[in-house]
């Protein structure tokens, strides 16, 4: 038996798989594609070949894979869904508030325990003082993954009982990062077409780490990093349209940004770090998009 199973082994997962692996946690990891399994150290480590595996190997259950329905998803079938009894579901994929609704009440009905949470920090933090993840759920279940969650950083914190508000609460965050990105990439594109090099402009904030980082990237063109990927960044967003749809509120600020992701998209930047949007604004000579 092991503490606890991974699903999910992309940027994120494979880093919250790391995180415990260097703090000497047993985890069982499940991945789509099984290779992925391959890079991590083999300490600690047993790779289900199964969903069903994956589920019985741990009675703590994290999931984060790039798919906001990702607990019917991997746990819809029947057959695997008994298997959940008595069990603690920590879902990290970004989803929805309804999605998240839904999750917990599918759960409950298969006596399984479930906590929602939003990682707000880069795959490098975590593991160390400054991983950071948000947690909303009954109490009583998270008290039982305190400790475990602990390994993960130093900010882990739980936002109270209503499974949908660490949810809420990170499309609104989100929202305040596309309008940041819309902005660092408007201002890097004034600077660059009079001239101005994009040093000046970064050094008119000397507190502000974002602005450092991603005007940063644009100034030396390092789109190639391993962070959240554009393609990533896209999904967060393709979120904040359908919560716009869901509850009814104006969808204008997310469609608008979303047509210059598609353009980065079609482009072959889906890979890239989420500044290689500035490639396809460049130079567009004022079309609007
Ligand atoms: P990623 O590197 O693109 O990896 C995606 C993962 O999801 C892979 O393991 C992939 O499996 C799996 N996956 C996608 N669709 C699936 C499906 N239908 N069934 C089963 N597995 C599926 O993404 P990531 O960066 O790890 O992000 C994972 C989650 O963390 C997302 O919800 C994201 O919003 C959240 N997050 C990421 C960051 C970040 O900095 N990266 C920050 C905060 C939150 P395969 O390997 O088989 O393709």
């Amino acid at each position: 038996m092991s503490e606890v199973t991974i699903f999910g082994l992309g940027l994120m997962g494979s880093a919250l798989a790391q995180a415990y692996q260097k703090a000497g946690v047993s985890i069982t990891v499940w991945n789509r594609t099984i290779k992925k399994a391959e890079a991590l150290e083999p300490e600690n480590v047993v790779v289900a070949p199964t969903i069903s595996d994956a589920i019985v190997a741990s009675p703590v259950l994290i999931i984060c894979v790039d798919n906001p329905k990702s607990v019917l998803t991997l746990f819809g079938h029947s057959q695997v869904g008994r298997l959940l009894d008595g069990r603690t579901i920590i879902q990290l994929s970004t989803s929805l508030p309804k999605q998240v609704r839904e999750d917990q009440k599918w759960l409950a009905e298969r006596n399984a325990d479930f906590l929602y949470g939003a990682i707000h920090c880069g795959p490098q933090y975590l593991g160390t003082k400054d991983g950071n993840i948000l947690i909303s759920g009954p109490s009583a279940s998270y008290r039982q993954v305190e400790d475990l969650l602990g390994h993960q950083g130093g900010k882990i914190a739980h936002l109270g009982d209503d499974i949908a508000a660490v949810s809420v609460l990170d499309l609104a965050w989100l929202s305040v990062r596309f309008g940041e990105f819309l902005g660092m990439l408007h201002a890097s594109n004034i600077c660059q077409a009079e001239g101005i090099d994009l040093q000046k402009f970064i050094s008119m904030f000397p507190d502000n780490e974002r602005i450092q980082h991603h005007v940063g990237t644009i100034r030396d063109g390092t789109y190639d990093q391993r962070t959240a990927t554009l393609s990533v960044w896209q999904a967060s967003l393709e979120l904040l349209k359908r919560q716009a749809m869901d509850v009814g509120i104006d969808a204008g600020f997310p469609n608008h940004i979303g047509t210059l992701f598609d353009k980065a998209i079609k482009a072959g930047y889906a890979e890239e770090h989420v500044m290689a949007l500035f490639k396809v604004l460049k130079g567009d000579g004022g079309t609007t998009y």
